[in-house]
């Protein structure tokens, strides 16, 4: 029996500022409430596939609505397939580029594509992609912490049963830092993994010297010492770093890291679904980093991650930081220090009444 191939009836993007538990400090800004674009791809079969992105700022958000909505336009009537549009929408945009807010765009209709494929079939994404879901260890991830004010929320963090923790970094001097990672340490013990990121704010040469000077607390790794393009920055880091060097959440599409793997900037690299091309883009930089023996973990957006990271040959660690929480039907949850992917499809459900009282119009 044949069924016909399900088309594109209608692409509609949504903005909103949601409430998030703890705020995010960074060396550069705090993030104290989180700017989502929804994303629903009506389809001629009845379902509605979803995603959702993160436009780090309230000012892309209606740039990105309005990006979406008119690439939308064009994908009316064509079928849901996401690695054919993929292919279309790079040859549409090669003369652009599409890092920025196209890319983020593109991954997250790449997404919700892929999504109703998923509702489509009555399956979970990681089963569609021959998988199946299965708890993914996941690490609790913080901004800036210091150990005395913030330890009350840290051992909540491993009563919840959390494995692994991260902690922001490069917003202070390098005593400020070790102060943070030693206390942190202490009141972790050595069997939970601590993880420290600067968030790009650091130059080679003092991002060595700061790494070496945190050697004591054995930290799992060392995320974004310098900015992200700078590939051979990393490398030197890494040449005589003793703790790996994590990187990724900032590289464009499969090319962005084959062109990372290929300057050796990371020991570990965690794409973002939003960056990396959606679920499609995912696959392929998975098996970059299958080939390449390189651990993969995943940066935001839990719930997708999920699936994707049961998906991943090299699978590593997934990222706990609950953005999308508080507008989700069914956000992610946390047993026994892992989360496991739900489904239908990527398992995206809006709260509707939560929607309406968090809008941007
Ligand atoms: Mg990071």
């Amino acid at each position: 029996m044949s069924k016909s191939v399900p088309a594109i009836r209608s692409v509609k993007a949504r903005a909103l500022v949601a409430p998030i538990p703890r705020p995010v400090k960074t060396a550069f800004a705090e993030i104290s409430a989180a700017p989502l674009v929804l994303i629903d791809v009506e389809t001629d079969q009845g379902v509605t596939g979803r995603a959702y992105i993160f436009a780090y700022t309230t000012l892309t958000l209606k740039p990105l609505v309005h990006l979406i909505e008119e690439i939308g336009r064009e994908l009316t009537d064509k079928p849901v397939a996401p690695y054919d549009l993929m292919k279309a929408m790079d040859a549409k945009f090669r003369l652009l580029g599409w890092q920025g807010l196209v890319g983020m765009a593109v991954s997250g209709l790449d997404m919700a594509c892929w999504d109703a494929l998923g509702q489509i079939a009555d399956r979970p994404m990681s089963e569609l992609l021959g998988g199946s879901p299965r708890p993914i260890k996941a690490y609790d991830s913080y901004g800036v912490v210091d150990p005395v004010a913030d330890e009350k929320a840290l051992r909540r963090s491993l009563d919840q049963g959390f494995r692994g923790i991260k902690i922001k970094g490069g917003d202070g001097d390098a005593a400020n830092d070790e102060r943070v990672v030693r206390g942190v340490r202490a009141l972790l013990g050595p069997d939970i993994a601590l993880m420290i990121d600067f968030n790009q704010s650091l130059d080679p040469a003092e991002a060595t010297r700061r790494i070496a000077r945190l050697a004591p607390y054995d930290l799992h790794w060392i995320e974004e010492p310098v900015p992200q393009e700078n590939l051979s920055g990393h490398a030197k880091v890494r040449e005589t770093s003793p703790t790996p060097i994590q990187a990724g959440e900032n590289w464009w599409f499969p090319r962005g890291f084959a062109e990372a793997i290929a300057a050796g900037a990371s020991d570990f690299i965690m794409p973002d679904l939003m960056k990396v091309g959606g679920v499609t883009g995912w696959l392929q930089v998975a098996g970059q980093a299958d080939a390449a023996s390189i651990p993969m973990s995943s940066h935001l957006f839990a719930e997708a991650s999920a699936h994707m990271l049961a998906v991943t040959p090299t699978a590593h660690w997934l990222e706990f930081l609950d953005f999308a929480g508080a507008i989700l039907a069914k956000p992610a949850e946390i047993v026994d220090g892992a989360v496991t992917a739900r489904g239908p499809g990527l398992g995206i459900e809006w709260n509707e009444s939560a929607v309406a009282k968090y809008l941007v119009t």
